[in-house]
């Protein structure tokens, strides 16, 4: 027997107690102020107590000696107190014994100690009662994280606390008789130790088997009692029969009865020995070479048909088989909602470790199914497959010893395989695909991996994608030249041409010398990273060495995990492939500081490596999986199935059977699922720190209904757009009208779809009308896209969505998808800065060609231009807005100064302060603008890629002024409020990348729109009851450039926010014209048209039509209103009566 004796678990509390209190807390907790004795993991539920110092220092002596009897010594009571504290989960609820499977024995050592005690046995003592100085912890009172139940528990060490003295800090005179008292209880109480059995377990080598599970019939322990390395074990029995069991992974268990007599009388419990069969095909720590794996492989399939299936992927270079055993229930064939999990050993010939790791790990497997009911509950709902070799040739000839070499590390054509296969971020990376890669490639194509690693040496570390940097736009060296020679122009996103390529090559690091590179930008993140981290950790942090400093000589990583590209950048590796076209998260695992270490060395390895390979695997089952179905019932195959916030380099596509696995760690995730044909339907799913069924993910299956407009997130040239909206109208002919607004410059309808629940193939009094429009800069061509994607998200809500309904029974919506066709056709998918495309056919850049109040230019008005024109004209729009590309921000009106302001504008700018160019309407602008930002899930916050604007918004002409926009001409002479939204950084981003920016503006488009409904509306009237046209309706204190006139119905829509407001007629008499707007034919300028003598003063009145000849004609008078700001509507009709003047008093 060894006695380890610890006087003081806690000397930091020690330190501040007081000599003669009896009853106080000062000084019991640890210097952080926890209770040591409720720090430890409690073996019934989560403790989630901060674990201090002094506990986890205790928790890993426990782990790191075999301990068999323990006694921890406390004050306040006299008893002793044994196992368990804490209360079971299955007690009935008045219950209070807490019984532990081996209380006989508990029981028997604490009643030991209490008997041979001067006095604890009586039971009296401090006003207690305790029958026989004994009691079991619960029992008592319940204590959750107590250091005895962890000690038994996962200890598999019999502790118990025992109470000796009612003071807790005796004076000092009082020690020796408490010594007394004590001396014969703690004797006895050490003897017990070799009470029941004890022995070794060896195999028929008698070479020690670890980690044998001893178990005793009736004794269900949390933790089994298992052996230790040298094959011994230690189980305290009180006498009697007893039948026992001892099992191993590998070897044929075996069960006997060993009658207990009494306690041993020589200080030794006793000895019984086991010596445990090997199961067939338990390999050696020793290497294998290719000869050595294709037995033992085939051994394990003949041995463990069913659970097991053999197959090879292709031949290598010199024709050796690239085997993988597959394992799990019913190992041949994939079934629906079962995930595949792989390992690859040894891609580089002569880093052996995972190659017999891989080896161990197929035979404890097939050797624990059956056996350990967590890996066969595993291996039900998981089929995994190993290959143990990637690199059989080169294996071949690598030789042990070898720490760091070459030799071996190459296929046999002198190939590095891992720098071998496409490369998602550079395209150009185009290596002669070997043999042993396109096996692999295939195997990817065929299996719908969820998860996998890939076993190397020469470090110790998770390494996890990327391994490459992002590519540069300019890699292609030509577009960068075609760019530099055509930017001419500054603004909107385009950058000088002297700074254009330094500026494209910035955030683009490929091109940049790795050293020169920040760390920040070495390291290269996937859009998954925060999961590549996780399941990195959950490797490393099972790992006895790869979380220490130094694991390996010279080299330190934190926390034992690294980015790929952080380490180091290469081209062409598995785990990006994996990842980026597999849709299976691959990462590298770096298991040896010497590639082909010595056969004795094996061991260890399997042992330090063990625990984190299970580990790893079980992490297949994090997150969500489902299926996505067609409504008739049919799996829809190549849906896509997207996670709100990340765009994967390639989408995440279902399966031939519609499946799909997604790993997530926990949160909140919002998942479209998508297929060209349907309708994408969205849902929202919660991913909880600790799944119910650690064995499956969450089931979140979608069920679509076929859309035959929608076509897939795919950026549609102008054939498709017309068919897209042809398709739409076709389909929902009740609520849509497609109309053209004239031909661009080259002959392209300028498409128009109307949507709207009361007649949207014309005007409705009252019902306000707005539009969107799209692709005005033809390189621009998100907003071209995501307004199609709006149009169906209308249709189809249409009688569906209440709100969305409602909305669109109140309002007429415009859609004019793309303003700029022809310049959309000369632009290219992932051309982020350049100007090719941005202008019409003529190449003049439609957004400079409107007429200008402030300052007009000279361009010749383009046929686009016109025709917009025209359109504002002939309808009479309240709200719009006009999508861009190139920063991510609402941009408000004025664009324009004139050529007084321009020269402040330039003084302000060179001392760096804002110059704001506001409208009358400002504080409405604002609001708008902030409707479209606060909606975007980043926008608001300006945390970009791109420009960072505050709140998302920034008025026109304090971002930089131009002349001739598109939104000044709206607000200024057709009445309507347009705000200009920038949508992307990245002007015409891959397509990958288009359904996240849907769902991002979704919400934000369908807001903005509602914000129509703010403010008032209504029409104005003779004193006949007849509508007048052309009547100006004026909100005091916003003197507009152009005074707000009725329509041809005598109708008026003004948005105001909250507040209170004098509306008035006309200040005087001459406001009125016979066409309020520019009328059809005079689409050229600032048309002012004629005024025509018109007397009214005028009244008011509320609701509906206002009975004008009840009303008392007066002086100009005000109406008051009050205003919602929110989205509610219709608001209550305000009309205006007009009455003839009254006689003008002198
Ligand atoms: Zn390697
Ligand atoms: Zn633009």
């Amino acid at each position: 027997m060894r006695i380890h004796l610890l006087p003081a678990l806690n000397p930091d509390g020690f330190e501040i107690s007081v000599v003669g209190d009896c009853d106080g807390v000062k000084g019991r907790y640890n210097k952080n102020g926890f209770d040591l004795n409720r720090n430890f993991p409690d073996p019934f539920e989560e403790n989630r107590v901060q674990r201090q110092p002094e506990a986890q220092a205790v928790m890993d002596w426990i782990q790191s000696e075999p301990f068999v009897l323990s006694a921890t010594f406390h004050g306040g009571a006299v008893v002793a107190n044994y196992p368990y504290d804490s209360r079971k989960p299955d007690m009935f609820p008045n219950a209070t014994y807490s019984m532990a499977p081996d209380d006989d024995i508990l029981r028997h050592i604490s009643t030991v100690y209490s008997a041979s005690h001067a006095n604890m046995f009586t039971g009296q003592h401090c006003g207690s009662t305790f029958p026989g100085g004994i009691t079991n912890g619960a029992e008592w009172y319940a204590v959750k994280g107590g250091l005895q139940d962890y000690n038994y528990a996962w200890g598999r060490c019999l502790d118990i606390t025992l109470e000796l003295t009612c003071c807790k800090y005796p004076q000092a005179d009082k020690l020796p008789q408490l010594w007394d008292e004590n001396k014969a209880a703690l004797l006895a109480f050490m003897r017990q130790i070799h009470l029941g059995i004890k022995g070794r377990v060896l195999d028929e080598n008698s070479n020690p088997i670890d980690n044998a599970q001893i178990q005793v019939e009736g004794r269900e322990n949390i933790v089994p009692f298992t052996s230790t390395q040298n094959g011994e074990y230690y189980r305290f029995l009180v006498p009697g029969n007893h039948r026992i069991k001892v099992s191993a992974i590998g070897y044929e268990p075996q069960v006997r009865n060993v009658l207990l007599q009494s306690i041993g009388e020589n200080y030794t419990a006793v000895v019984v020995d086991w010596t445990l069969k090997k199961k067939p095909c338990k390999p050696d720590f020793t290497h294998h070479n290719h000869t050595a794996l294709g037995e033992f492989l085939t051994c394990v399939s003949l041995k463990y048909p069913g659970l097991t299936h053999l197959y090879t992927v292709g031949k290598s270079t010199q024709g050796r088989d690239l085997w993988v055993m597959a394992i799990g229930r019913n190992s041949t064939e994939h079934e629906i909602g079962r995930p595949e999990f792989k390992y690859v050993g040894n891609i580089h010939g002569n880093e052996v470790v995972g190659r017999e790791l891989l080896i161990h790990l197929v035979f404890h497997l097939v050797a624990s199914y059956g056996n350990d009911p967590d890996l066969t509950l595993y291996l039900q709902r998981t089929r995994v497959h190993i290959m143990v070799s990637m690199n059989p040739d080169g294996n071949q000839i690598s030789e042990e010893g070898d720490e760091m070499g070459l030799k071996g590390r190459y296929n046999a054509n002198g190939v590095d395989l891992n720098r071998n296969f496409p490369d998602g971020l550079n395209k150009a990376h185009s290596p002669v695909i070997q043999n042993e890669t396109q096996a692999v490639m295939n195997w990817l194509q065929d299996n719908p991996f969820v998860l996998s690693g890939s076993l190397h040496g020469g470090a110790l570390v998770v390494n996890y994608p990327y391994d490459n940097l992002p590519a540069s736009e300019c890699q292609n060296e030509w577009n960068c030249k075609k760019q530099q020679d055509v930017i001419t122009t500054d603004r909107d996103g385009a950058h000088p041409a002297s700074e254009l390529c330094n500026t494209l090559f910035l955030p683009e690091f490929q091109d940049i010398p790795y050293e020169n590179l920040t760390a920040e930008e070495q390291y290269s993140g996937s859009p998954d990273d925060d999961i590549f981290r996780h399941i990195s950790l959950v490797y490393a942090r099972n790992h006895p060495k790869m979380q220490q400093p130094g694991a390996c000589p010279g080299s330190t990583f934190p926390d034992g995990i690294t980015n790929g590209a952080d380490w180091y950048t290469l081209e062409g590796g598995m785990q990006d492939y994996s990842y980026v076209w597999g849709q299976c998260l691959e990462v590298t695992l770096e298991l040896s500081c010497v590639k082909y270490p010595n056969t004795s060395d094996l061991e260890q390895y399997w042992r330090d490596n063990k625990q984190s390979l299970l580990e790893y695997m079980k992490l297949t089952h994090l997150g969500v999986k489902g299926r996505v179905m067609s409504s008739n019932g049919q799996p829809i195959s190549g849906a896509s199935v997207h996670v709100a916030g990340r765009t994967n380099l390639k989408a995440y596509n279902t399966s031939q059977e519609g499946e799909y696995f997604r790993l997530l760690v926990a949160g909140i995730y919002q998942i479209e699922a998508s297929a060209p044909g349907y309708f994408p339907v969205s849902n929202t799913v919660t991913i909880e720190n600790t799944a119910r069924d650690p064995y499956s993910a969450q089931t979140l299956d979608f069920i679509l209904t076929p859309s035959t407009c929608f076509d897939g997130y795919i950026y549609h040239n102008f054939s498709a757009l017309q068919r897209f909206l042809e398709c739409i109208h076709l389909n929902y002919p009740g609520i849509t009208h497609l109309y053209s607004i004239g031909p661009s410059a080259q002959g392209k309808d300028l498409w128009v779809l109307a949507i709207s629940g009361k007649d949207s193939s014309q005007h409705t009094v009252g019902i306000p009308e707005v539009k969107y429009i799209g692709n005005m800069h033809g390189n621009e061509a998100v907003g071209r896209e995501i307004l199609l994607h709006f149009i169906l998200h209308l249709v189809t809500s249409y009688g569906k969505n209440p709100e969305l309904t409602l909305f669109m029974d109140n309002t007429r919506i415009h859609v004019l998808p793309s303003m700029n066709p022809d310049g959309f056709e000369m632009s290219s998918e992932g051309d982020c800065d350049g100007p090719a495309g941005r202008y019409n056919a003529n190449g003049l850049d439609l957004n400079r060609n409107f007429p200008d109040a402030f300052d007009e230019r000279e361009d010749e008005r383009q046929s686009e231009t016109r025709h917009v024109m025209k359109w504002v004209a002939s309808i009479p729009f309240v709200l719009s807005a006009n999508m861009h590309g190139g920063a991510v921000v609402a941009v408000y009106p004025y664009d324009s100064l004139t050529k007084e302001m321009t020269a402040e504008y330039n003084s302000s700018t060179a001392n760096g302060e804002p110059y704001h160019h506001l409208t009358p309407d400002a504080d409405v602008f604002n609001h708008l603008a902030l409707a479209y930002s606060l909606n975007h899930p980043f926008m608001y916050t300006g945390q970009s890629e791109c420009e960072y604007f505050q709140n998302g918004i920034v008025n026109g002409v304090e971002w930089y002024p131009l002349h001739g926009s598109m939104q000044d001409y709206n607000y200024i002479w057709a009445q309507c409020m347009e705000i200009t939204v920038e949508l992307t950084c990245c002007h015409y981003p891959p397509t990958n990348e288009l359904q996240q920016h849907w769902l991002d503006n979704r919400k934000p488009l369908v807001q903005y729109l509602m914000q129509v409904h703010i403010g008032i509306k209504g029409r104005v009237f003779d004193t006949n009851g007849n509508p007048i046209r052309g009547a100006s309706v004026h909100v005091k204190g916003r003197d507009n450039f152009l005074p707000y006139n009725t329509t041809a119905d005598g109708e008026y829509y003004r948005l105001l926010l909250t507040g209170r407001y004098t509306i008035l007629g006309p200040p005087d008499q001459h406001h009125f014209d016979d066409g309020a707007r520019p009328s059809t034919s005079s689409v050229e300028g600032p048309a002012r048209a004629p005024l025509r003598q018109a007397p009214p003063e005028h009244l008011f009145g509320g609701g509906a039509r206002p009975n004008c000849s009840s009303l008392v004609a007066g002086p100009p008078e005000q109406l008051f209103g009050r205003l919602l700001e929110d989205s509610r509507w219709p608001l209550t009709n305000l009309s205006l009566c007009t009455f003839p003047p009254l006689p003008l008093t002198k």
